[in-house]
């Protein structure tokens, strides 16, 4: 019964935080933190410690009066239960919503705007946590910074960290992306730009905030996809930024053309520390809250942060290669590889050389992506025990790795000269002449179908002796 029901709700996709947690909570993933644990690095060490099992609630954390939740997604198949898909529809799900998007509705009263807050005093407001040794101090890491073209008013969804740098000043890293290029244009008409920034959301939005999708394809409009229905939004107090009605909190402000403070360093995703330099400044203008609002953090390098960033690259990248290569039939960012930099391939491979076709499709595909695996379709990819046989046994160095010298990686990889480095390939698939017999995989006739409850003495384990008879 309970496996039933469960598998009922789950076909339903989860619109907001509050109803995920409730989720959780049922399914024994929610742990609740004693009262008051401190916002310096005590969060971060628990949150950490249930990394992967758990998400975790920290009520009145640092004797604060709004709580902290962290680890929404541990797992991929947690995401897959927020869509309401089996877990081996994840990325065809993301695909689909990517490639249909569904445009918002805008609503006039929102429970994210119940309590307005101005002037704004963040550090009293809200639980804003320190969470690993170097940082330069407290973080906000969960907040979807939504901005708005401001020529054509289309608006981009993305996560950006963002250090507390006054009590209504931010400092923000904006990569060479989606926002710096509206900062641009704002700067160009002599204007900051609106921005608002979005804690506490259901998980979907923010898988969604981190799609890889052109600029000015908007990525709250995947989010109303994912969901089934047009999100809901609601216009800012201060400002023209349309935001999620049914989040916990909003940071309304702009970011200040032309002006830049210290920020960092600050623990990113490959496990190391962004590096402290002179950054941009969000000027706040007004916080908006639900009546008792939820403070989300996001802990660098965990598999929360780690599986919202790989599973829509996986999904775009899987998209990018099947254009060209219709035998692939899976890809897998491994957590080892901060789910960024090494990439496996499953695939078909109908003539020979074409995987490392695929090898050279993949490093195009995203210039993060630093070391390629392909396999045959008979190797398990979210397995790395699998991936690791594949190449032990199908995979000649001399034949079948590919090194490309001197090309674009990721800045944060700490072995690459500023990101200037080598990609590998490695083409561990079986070769097609092959004899029959070389590479087939061993295999017991019956082994998946038997039913252990059938064949095996429920009584005898712990008298074994006797089970053997009076003859032993
Ligand atoms: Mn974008």
């Amino acid at each position: 019964m309970p496996a039933e029901s469960s598998q009922q709700e789950a076909a339903k996709p989860v619109t907001r935080l509050r109803d995920w947690l409730d989720h959780l909570a049922a399914r024994e993933r929610l742990a609740v933190a004693r009262r008051g644990l401190s916002l310096v690095h005590e969060i971060a060490a628990v949150a950490n410690r249930l990394d992967g099992r758990k998400a975790t609630v920290f009520p009145n954390p640092g004797g604060h009066a709004v709580p902290v939740v962290s680890g929404l997604i541990s797992d991929r198949g947690w995401m897959a239960e927020a869509m309401g898909v089996p877990p081996a529809q994840l990325l065809r799900r993301f695909q689909d919503a990517a490639a249909t998007p569904l445009p918002w509705r805008e609503v006039s009263a929102a429970p994210v705007q119940e309590v307005v807050h101005r002037p704004v005093d963040l550090a009293r407001l809200l639980p804003i946590p320190t969470h690993n040794e170097h940082d330069s101090g407290p973080y906000i890491t969960a907040g979807l910074l939504i901005s708005r073209n401001p020529r054509s008013g289309v608006q981009n969804v993305t996560i950006h960290r963002l250090q507390l740098n006054a009590p209504d000043r931010l400092g923000v890293l904006l990569l060479p992306r989606h926002t710096l290029a509206y900062l641009h244009m704002a700067e160009e008409m002599g204007q900051d730009l609106e921005v608002a920034i979005v804690v506490g959301i259901d998980p979907l939005t923010l898988l969604a905030s981190q799609a890889i999708a052109p600029l000015d394809a908007d990525e709250l409009e995947i989010a109303g996809a994912l969901h089934g229905a047009a999100l809901p939004v609601v216009q800012c107090v201060t400002n023209a930024v349309r935001v999620p009605a049914e989040a916990e909190i909003v940071i309304e402000g702009r970011i200040l053309r032309d002006t830049r403070e210290e920020e960092g360093p600050f623990g990113e995703f490959p496990q190391y520390y962004g590096e402290r330099a002179k950054r941009h400044v969000v000027q706040v203008d007004a916080v908006t809250t639900r009546r008792r609002p939820i403070f989300h953090t996001i802990v660098g390098g965990g598999l929360e942060h780690l599986l919202l960033g790989g599973i829509p690259r996986e999904a775009t990248l899987l998209t990018h290669l099947q254009r060209s290569f219709p035998g692939v039939t899976d890809v897998h960012l491994g957590r080892g590889g901060v789910m960024r930099y090494h990439l496996t391939v499953q695939m078909r491979k109908r003539s020979e050389g074409e995987a490392k076709n695929v090898i050279l499709g993949a490093f195009g595909g995203h210039y993060d992506i630093k070391q390629v695996v392909v396999v045959d379709e008979d190797v398990d990819i979210h397995d790395p025990n699998e991936v690791e046989w594949a190449v032990a046994t199908r995979f000649q160095a001399d034949r079948d790795l590919l090194v490309i010298p001197g090309a674009q990686g990721s800045r944060l990889d700490p072995s690459t000269e500023d990101g200037f480095g080598a990609k590998m390939g490695l083409d561990a698939t079986r070769p097609l002449n092959a004899p029959e017999m070389r590479f087939k995989r061993i295999s017991v006739p019956g082994q998946i179908a038997i039913r252990l409850q059938d064949v095996l003495d429920p009584v005898a384990g712990t008298a074994w002796r006797e089970a053997l008879g009076s003859e032993a």
